[in-house]
């Protein structure tokens, strides 16, 4: 569905964020919303800056030499916070990776990606590099374990070994 009205999209998003920043126009895939919250709630992030969204035809144009994503309403660039801390963007990608199998991701600098909700085909890029896609695994890519990742669950992990340890040190 998409929406061209001034709207709550969902917990954290307004359609407004997505504006076409050259006329205003509102246009934009509740598919792409979909996909936000998805990584919102898998990375433990607390917020979502959009730096750009719809994009019309003419502005995209301008941005990025020809009609993207952005120009069907499909595409964002933002970055996820947690708790006010920027979450770098290797591992936003990594968790799209684990959420998606379709649709397109690209890093655009450290903390910032680029996101969309295209059907039947993937692309993995990163723009620091090329407009092409990079890589079939972005954990390949950026040499990262789902450890890494999944940060949260390692300190479980580790405490549960420390709990372990002081078991051990009790019966000595
Ligand atoms: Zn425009
Ligand atoms: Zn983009």
């Amino acid at each position: 569905m998409y929406v061209r009205e001034k709207i709550e999209l969902s917990p954290h998003f307004k359609s407004v964020e997505f504006k076409c920043p050259h006329c205003n126009n509102i246009y934009i895939n509740t598919d792409l919303i979909d996909m936000l919250e998805k990584i919102i709630n898998s990375s433990n992030a607390t917020k979502c800056v959009i730096n750009s969204g719809y994009r019309c035809g003419y502005y995209d144009t301008i941005i990025g030499g020809f009609k993207g994503q952005h120009s069907k309403g499909n595409a964002c660039d933002c970055k996820f916070y947690s708790n006010s801390v920027l979450i770098p963007s290797w591992k936003i990608l990594c968790v799209c990776q684990d959420l998606f199998k379709e649709g397109g991701f690209a890093k655009i600098n450290n903390y910032s990606i680029h996101i969309d909700c295209r059907k039947g085909s993937i692309y993995r890029g990163d723009e620091t590099i090329s407009n092409n896609s990079v890589t079939y695994n972005f954990y390949e890519y950026f040499k990262k374990r789902k450890e890494d990742v999944y940060e949260k669950n390692l300190n479980l992990l580790n405490n549960s070994n420390i709990e372990k340890f002081k078991g051990v040190l009790k019966n000595d």
